[in-house]
């Protein structure tokens, strides 16, 4: 049995660690040169928070003592007001739960190794799917050599929000696609190591709520901080020189000034990036393929759940596979059967968690109300 899974992200990755403990014979193929070569991208979320959600899946293929000897634990949200003291707010009564800051590139690397060390593995490189026959299992690539085909028994998409399996799917008229965009954008800036330290607390999640906007900020293992603001979309290009920059970020975030000296740089380089939430129906078509992970059910990043849910999405479809025999015509509706909705409750609690982070934890009420419940 063939299996072809579209996108080694962090997904595509994981999935085929899983399939291939299965005993099948698995090719990832990814659009992108080997990630594990040459620079990160620049200003693509290079931090993620990785919850137990996620854990649970990495534990399950041996590889979280690894991933977690570089993460740094956040054990609750640090308030960044325009004036005053900062307000810590633990994520726990008792102070003993965390998330945990993984860097997504060292997250990435590591399950495409596991995957590629794995048994029956293959991963093609700079393959981008372009043409997909769902029910036949064909499918086509664009390569630097020129176009490529390849046959299948099962195809499953893990090639993200924007996935080509999708569209495929859809231009075959076998799903339907909702996609909301967020009338928001991101960037990211970063904080250096001052002194060769953090320069903010590394035990939290640091957010600067502002109403309407926000900036967020999660440690790295090299002592940098990576900031996300989080705009109205069209906000960013009101700023253009050096000067309007620097007075904005005075005047809305002056405790970062002293801590960004390569703010200017960064805001006028770093890419602004689309949020989204994509709904899809059915996930899966013939019994022969499927869609995973974002390319499913992409949400927005309040609550940094994607990709903890795309992790319980592999567990969950290999679980199918355990509980129908490896039936794949059964596990594939199956997982959808068992996914949906939680994956469409996370999609709302994501939303909903945007609100509380850029107003509601600023407060005084509900900075009253989380300490009586933390009492
Ligand atoms: P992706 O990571 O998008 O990977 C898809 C892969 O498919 C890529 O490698 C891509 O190159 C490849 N591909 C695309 N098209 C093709 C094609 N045609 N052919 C072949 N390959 C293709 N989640 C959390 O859990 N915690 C967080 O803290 C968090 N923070 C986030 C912050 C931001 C700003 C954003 C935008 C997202 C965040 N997320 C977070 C969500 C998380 O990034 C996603 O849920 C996760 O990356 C989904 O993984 P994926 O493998 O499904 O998709």
């Amino acid at each position: 049995m063939k299996i072809a899974i579209v996108g080694a992200g962090l997904t595509g990755s994981l999935l085929a660690c899983f399939l291939a403990r299965r005993g099948l014979t698995v090719t990832l193929y990814e659009h992108r040169p080997d990630p594990r070569i040459g620079p990160a991208e620049r200003g693509r979320s290079i931090n993620l928070a990785i919850s137990e959600r996620g854990l649970d899946a990495l534990r399950r293929i041996d590889l979280v003592d690894q991933v977690m000897a570089d993460a740094l634990p956040m054990k609750g949200r640090m308030i960044h007001p325009v004036e005053g003291p900062l307000d810590f707010q633990q994520y726990s009564a008792a102070g003993d739960r965390a998330i945990n800051s993984i860097s997504r590139g060292t997250l990435n690397n590591a399950l495409l190794t596991a995957a590629s060390e794995a048994p029956g593995v293959t991963v093609e490189f700079e393959h981008r799917l372009v043409e997909l026959d769902s029910q036949a299992g064909r499918m086509v690539f664009a390569t630097p050599s020129g176009k490529v085909s390849a046959e299948a028994d099962v195809v499953l998409g893990a090639d993200g929000a924007g996935s080509a399996v999708r569209e495929q799917l859809l231009a075959e008229g076998i799903v339907a696609e909702d996609v909301d965009f967020l009338d928001y954008g991101y960037k990211e800036l970063s904080i250096p190591a001052a002194d060769g330290e953090f320069a903010l607390d590394p035990g939290a999640l640091h957010i600067w709520p502002r109403g309407t906007s926000m900036m967020i900020a999660l440690p790295n293992p090299d002592r940098s901080f990576t900031c996300t603001l989080f705009w109205p979309a069209g906000s960013f290009d009101a700023l253009i020189s050096a000067p309007e920059i620097e007075q904005h970020f005075a005047q809305h975030y002056p405790d970062l000034v002293p801590l960004a000296p390569d703010l200017v740089d960064d805001y006028l380089n770093n890419p602004v990036g689309v949020l989204g939430t994509v709904h899809t129906l059915p996930w899966q078509a013939h019994g022969r393929t499927a869609l995973l992970g974002d390319a499913a059910h992409a949400i927005v990043p309040f609550y940094g759940q994607g990709a903890n849910c795309a992790f319980e999405d592999v567990v969950e479809l290999d679980r199918c596979l355990g509980d129908t025999g490896g039936s794949w015509a059964r596990a594939l509706p199956l997982f959808e059967a068992r996914r949906r909705e939680n994956t469409e409750a996370i999609a709302e609690m994501a939303l909903a968690n945007f609100v509380e982070m850029r107003d509601k934890v600023a407060s005084p009420v509900f900075r009253l109300t989380k300490r009586i419940e933390h009492a």
